[in-house]
């Protein structure tokens, strides 16, 4: 029985990791209590984002942090800090800029994807720069750091970097490009953990600000992210996402967080009023954060390929070709490739994909690469008594009609 029973949801298997559409990662039993204890009392909110901006600094290296409502919010204060500082009249006019100061985000084209609907949120109007020569089959070259200094104008507020495993050009050519020109560059790094080493490397670049999901390696819940990077940018976002409802005599945001003297008056609520994080979820990630940096999960990994080997061996005899890779960082677990010989079957995987995601339990499995006829399976949040089930479901779609 399923606390969803009640709400006539269906739980699934899901073996396609920690992806927002299915939930995001499970909380660890430790994170859940955290998130139970902090719920029985009441705090000032900007006092507990204080203490969470020291945690996330002492993890990062950062000058401060802030727990956001997940990455891409995290984008959008990192954009409203961009383009207002501690401008309070600015804050007021987000997301209309209306030319009044500089609101241009410089982007390599390579870089723009859905989230970055996040940074555009904000009122910034995004500037391409170059071409990712490859895809057309027709060069050998990518985006270069020249570019964007090429385009950079008064116009400019800053850049945003989209941080892959390939992402060109180098970030550390693309901050040392910005700051010569004084902007400071955002940095998508979501899904960039693990490698634990991430939380401080990116920073260390000399990025101005970055952005990770709390609801995905990290554990924490789903609607958390962190924002971590300058003081005086942390500051601005803080002051736009917070609730503002105070009289300016007797506001006393930790100075440590904002600093009081540099706004002539209280601000209104911001553009990231909407993206509010709550006493529980600052106290789950802030635990999560902990137990995700002492290594916890490190152990996971071997269980994770016994679990891997057994569903491969479960489909010795299927028209598929399975295939155990570990991950590149050498942290994360390893996953499984299902080839599926589409001639053989009879049918494509996108109908095998259908099948289980509409079976008895529902299965989802990584689809990324669906039309080239592979499934993956990524274990991070199957559950060994799943293993079966699992097994079972993938046989029944893997067997001609
Ligand atoms: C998951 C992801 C996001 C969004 O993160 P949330 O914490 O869900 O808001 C943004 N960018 C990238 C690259 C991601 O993978």
């Amino acid at each position: 029985m399923s606390i969803y029973d009640r709400y006539g949801v269906r739980p699934i298997i899901n073996a396609a990791g920690a992806v927002t559409r299915l939930g995001g990662a499970r909380m660890p039993a430790g994170v859940l209590e955290a998130f139970c204890e902090a719920a029985r009392e009441s705090v000032p909110l900007d006092q507990l984002q204080a203490a969470a901006s020291r945690a996330i600094a002492d993890v990062t290296g950062a000058e401060a942090g802030l727990v956001t409502a997940g990455a891409c919010a995290a984008l959008t204060l990192g954009t409203a800090a961009i383009l207002c500082g501690y401008d309070i009249g600015r804050m007021e006019r987000l997301p209309h800029c209306d030319g009044a100061f500089p609101d241009e985000i410089v982007v390599a084209r390579e870089h723009r994807n859905g989230y970055d609907h996040g940074v555009r949120a904000a009122g910034a109007r995004l500037v391409e720069v170059g071409f990712h020569e490859i895809v057309a089959n027709a060069g050998v070259r990518r985006v270069e750091a020249w570019e964007y200094a090429a385009v950079f104008s008064p116009r400019t507020a800053g850049v945003y970097y989209a941080l892959a495993d390939d992402s060109r050009p180098p970030l550390v050519e693309v901050v040392a490009c910005a700051h010569e020109r004084g902007l400071p560059v955002l940095v998508d790094a979501a899904g960039e953990l693990p490698p634990r080493k991430n939380l401080q490397a990116i920073l260390a670049t000399g990025a101005d600000l970055v952005a990770f999901s709390g609801g995905k390696a990290i554990r924490g819940p789903q609607s958390t992210g962190i924002l971590c990077g300058r003081r005086d940018l942390i500051a601005s976002a803080a002051l736009q996402m917070l609730d503002m409802d105070d009289h300016f005599a007797l506001w006393d945001p930790p100075a440590e967080l904002i600093d009081k003297s540099r706004v002539p008056g209280q601000p209104r609520h911001g553009i990231g009023r909407g993206h509010k994080v709550s006493k529980e979820e600052i106290v789950a990630l802030l635990t999560a954060l902990e137990t995700f940096c002492r290594g916890d999960f490190d152990g996971d990994a071997t269980q994770h390929r016994t679990i891997l080997k057994d569903v491969a061996a479960g489909l010795a005899d299927c028209p598929a070709r399975c295939q155990v890779h570990d991950s590149r960082d050498g942290e994360s677990s390893p996953w499984l490739e299902i080839a599926i010989d589409e001639a053989r079957l009879g049918r494509s995987a996108v109908e095998v994909c259908r099948q289980l995601r509409g079976g008895e339990p529902p299965i989802h499995l990584g689809q990324a690469r669906i039309y080239e006829g592979t499934l993956t399976l990524n274990p991070l949040l199957l559950r060994r008594d799943q293993v079966e089930s699992l097994v079972n479901g993938l046989r029944r779609a893997l067997s001609r009609p």
